[in-house]
């Protein structure tokens, strides 16, 4: 079966006006990156009914239309109306759809509505899919040939209904076995250096299909094949983990700080962080996890040299001869956490974000790093090359990664690894 062609539009004047980035399309492309579909094209276009037609007019007989935004219940979300005028359909007032919304309403505390739920119609030819999270089902049907699905364009709702607009396409016939795919997720590594260590592997197995990308936490890597080649992606693989190595923090959908978590509660380990540069990013980080209670403590966002040495006891001394941005007071800071706190480890950042504050000697992006454990305290430097924004993101996987390292036995801070640099974006 040859690659069905995909069209999404996404409808929403905040789209077009620079209030809302359009971050549905990536969301549905995602959803579908596993299955033999080309992305031909993405539409961004206005509230308005001409225009909606207009981008349904530009797919073809047989294409997957995927459209989001403009099924919400006020005057200006007309995407439901615009497409069953384009397919030349009635719109069908769906009583079980009404019903379930009437419910959802009265589970609020909201009154019905007195003119009857405008959410509950629906093109005729089109199915509603339920919406577990919102109101406004999602809708998909075929219509003028098209395999065509509808969704709200609220991310979180989108997000939730993703599954079952699939499973909807899947029923329409329109989306083949799925591509069997792996995915290695690497961090303290430019993209530079990943795609240099997969180079041979590449070469040794043609006919696969490599992506990579920078994730949130580092450098993401996929290899994908035809479901006939599933061997020959096997063994890849088997190659790709032996280039990578310990760079992988994730073989699967995973997130650095779950990784991390998951390592500490397997070891009953406590964790404290001390920051500087991060300013609280990496205790969010942690804590972004549901479960993170169950070994993190808590830190210290020490800012200012007299809150590391107050809170932290930082020697004074070390502050002067180096300044905050080295690797003796990133160690005292971990030592301060880890002892204040009672913990097993601590976390330390310290570090020149940007765009002011950078010097010959630290350049913005020179951050230090330290984790203290059991054994004592270790540290190192990091150069990062991005924004004010990325260096603090940089700086809180780097982190993770460092204590990730040490719980997996991994020497942390060899010579080698502090020459690396992330590249920006
Ligand atoms: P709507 O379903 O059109 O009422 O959209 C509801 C809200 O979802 C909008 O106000 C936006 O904040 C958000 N939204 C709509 N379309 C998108 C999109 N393509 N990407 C990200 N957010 C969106
Ligand atoms: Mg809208």
């Amino acid at each position: 079966m040859t690659a069905a062609t995909v069209r999404i539009i996404a409808v929403g004047d905040e789209l077009l006006e620079g209030r809302t980035s359009d971050t549905n399309s990536t969301r549905m492309q995602r959803a579908l990156g596993v299955y033999a579909v080309q992305v031909r094209d993405i539409a961004v276009v206005a509230d308005r009914a001409e225009d909606i037609a207009a981008a349904l007019d530009r797919t073809g007989a047989g294409d997957i239309v995927l459209v989001c935004g403009g099924l919400g219940a006020t005057r200006d979300d007309l995407t439901r109306e615009a497409i069953a005028a384009w397919a030349g359909v009635p719109l069908v007032y769906r009583e079980d759809v009404a019903a379930q919304l009437a419910e959802r309403r009265r589970l609020r505390g909201l009154p019905p509505l007195a003119a009857g739920d405008k959410q509950a119609a629906v093109p005729a030819g089109c199915e509603p899919i339920a919406n577990p999270v919102g109101s406004a089902p999602g809708l998909i049907g075929v219509l003028r040939d098209r395999r065509v699905a509808v969704m709200p364009g609220v991310p979180a709702e989108l997000e939730a209904l993703l599954p079952g607009i699939v499973e909807g396409l899947r029923r329409l016939g329109a989306l083949a076995e799925p591509r069997p795919t792996r995915l290695w997720r690497t961090a303290q590594m430019t993209e530079a250096a990943v795609a240099r260590l997969c180079e041979p592997v590449r070469a040794r197995h043609p006919g696969l299909r490599w992506s990579w990308w920078i994730g949130e936490w580092g450098v993401d890597v996929r290899i994908g094949a035809e479901p006939r080649d599933r061997a020959a992606l096997d063994a890849a693989a088997a190659d790709v983990d032996a280039a990578l190595g310990d760079t992988v923090y994730a073989r699967e959908r995973s997130e650095l700080p779950l990784v991390v978590q998951d390592l500490m509660l397997a070891r009953r380990s406590t964790l404290a962080v001390a920051e500087s540069c991060t300013g609280g990013l990496l205790a969010a980080a942690i804590t972004g996890q549901a479960g993170s209670s169950g070994y993190y403590l808590g830190g210290v966002v020490s800012y200012a040299d007299a809150a590391k040495i107050e809170l932290l006891g930082v020697d004074p001394g070390e502050l002067g001869r180096h300044g905050a941005v080295c690797g003796p007071v990133a160690e005292q800071m971990a030592r301060g956490a880890r002892a204040r706190l009672g913990a097993d480890w601590a976390l330390a950042t310290t570090g020149i974000a940007g765009p002011g504050g950078g010097s010959q000697e630290k350049p913005v992006g020179t951050t230090w790093i330290a984790l203290a454990g059991p054994d004592g305290a270790r540290s190192g430097g990091f150069r990062f090359a991005g924004d004010r924004d990325r260096n603090r993101r940089l700086a809180v996987a780097a982190a993770l990664d460092v204590l990730r390292r040490e719980l997996t036995g991994d020497r942390v801070f060899d010579a080698e690894r502090l020459s690396w640099r992330i590249s920006p974006r």
